[in-house]
């Protein structure tokens, strides 16, 4: 029996002109996962792409990965079956087997785009679900809690039985919201940050300060395993990795210790604009949450922002840290992110920073010293690597 895999939009069904455009790149996206994953015939058609596979393949673990991309809000795992009802309960039962055993209470689902098909929505339903509890008298009808909806969906080509609906990953495709740059450290919230932006359509890069040997090597393989870890999620990945060493202890020499954390969060802007500007980053994303640390005040954030020449994205902004975790356990970050390993953050950090820095006052901190020749430095050695999927 023939199966395929029906991979249902969410929001872009809603999009006007622009639809065509949103479901080229979703094509594209789900075409370079699947590629690892075997040969398949990757078509659309009423709001749905049909992915088949041309040879034997491993269907669960194309499921799991089809569960990563954006853009889709349900996955079905169906037969295809010729247009006609009798050969859809012959053919259909023995397909469904699996799940009806094992199903307490079910309902069927019917929808009929071919109007010519003879039968209508509510007399499919009705008469597979006849046929069913013949075939499986332990079950019964469930409208409302089933345990499982067995969907018969009678389109232009073919008729599709399936017994299971999986939630997709939702948002829009990656790539339809245009490109902009994370700063990603090695803590929890970052990541987190990459995959909410990914989440709608951001195709996202990622820069990482680094302050050796204050930070070990093996802190900034962690980085570069969370950049593996998002992959999935985000697509390819280009990975600007900045020596930050002189910078900081410039800073530490030559600024008072209070403004210390600001004023080192606008120098990473200051680098991160340079990279804006060089490609087409139209905003940068980090894991800021309002209230978190002494540097992630209200004035604290607008003191960065001042130096920022993007729009400055923090989508965990006013999320707390169980709410952050769970989605970073979910994703797959959680236990990397939780490795011990030291982020330039934590190194020279002030006893006592402070909370409410006045940008008058981090600005005249700042200017005593002159940083541009070492952000210029930093910038030429910064290192870059890829991530593909
Ligand atoms: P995270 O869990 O993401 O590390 P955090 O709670 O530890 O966040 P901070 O260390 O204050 O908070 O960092 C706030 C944000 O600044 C991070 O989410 C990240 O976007 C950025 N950031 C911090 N350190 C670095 C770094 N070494 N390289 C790049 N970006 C960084
Ligand atoms: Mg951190």
């Amino acid at each position: 029996m023939n199966e395929v895999i029906m991979a249902k939009y969410g929001e872009i069904a809603l999009k006007g002109l622009n639809k065509n455009t949103f479901e080229d790149i979703l094509v594209r996206n789900i075409k370079r996962r699947f590629k690892k994953l075997g040969s398949f015939e990757i078509t659309r058609n009423q709001s749905t792409i049909y992915i088949k596979p041309l040879e034997e393949v491993d269907i669960d673990k194309a499921v799991e990965v089809l569960k990563t991309v954006f853009g889709i809000a349900a996955i079905q795992r169906a037969a295809v079956l010729p247009k006609d009802f009798d050969e859809i309960v012959k053919q259909g039962m023995p397909y469904l087997e699996e799940a009806l055993s094992t199903a307490r209470t079910f309902k069927v689902g019917a929808k009929r785009s071919d109007k010519k098909f003879p039968l209508k929505s509510p007399d499919i339903q009705r008469e597979l679900g006849a046929a069913i509890l013949e075939a499986y008298p332990h079950l019964t009808v469930d409208v409302h809690d089933p345990d499982i909806t067995v969907m018969c969906e009678i389109r232009d080509t073919n008729a599709y039985l399936s017994a299971a609906r999986i939630m997709g990953a939702g948002g829009i495709p990656v790539g339809s919201s245009g490109q902009a740059l994370l700063l990603l450290s090695g803590g929890i919230d970052s990541p987190v940050a990459a995959y909410m932006m990914a989440k709608r359509g951001i195709n996202v890069d990622a820069i990482h300060f680094q302050s050796p040997p204050y930070t070990s090597e093996r802190a900034l393989m962690k980085v570069e395993s969370l950049c593996e870890e998002l992959v999935p999620y985000c697509g390819n990945i280009r990975f600007y990795c900045v020596p930050f060493t002189e910078i900081q202890e410039a800073l530490r020499d030559n600024c008072p210790e209070e403004y210390f954390t600001v004023i080192m969060r606008r120098l990473m802007m200051k680098i991160a604009n340079h990279f804006c500007r060089e490609n087409e980053y139209k905003a940068l994303i980090t894991g800021e949450s309002v209230g978190q640390v002494a540097s992630q005040t209200i004035m604290a954030l607008g003191c960065t922002d001042r130096v920022a020449e993007v729009p400055v994205f923090r989508p965990v902004i006013g999320m707390d840290k169980r709410e952050i975790v769970e989605i970073a356990r979910k994703i797959g970050t959680f236990e990397t992110s939780t490795l011990p390993y030291e982020d330039c953050c934590t190194v020279f950090t002030p006893k006592h920073p402070r909370t409410k820095p006045v940008i008058e006052e981090v600005e005249a901190a700042e200017a005593a010293f002159d940083f541009a020749p070492l952000l210029e430095k930093a910038i030429k050695e910064t290192e870059i690597k890829d991530f593909k999927i």
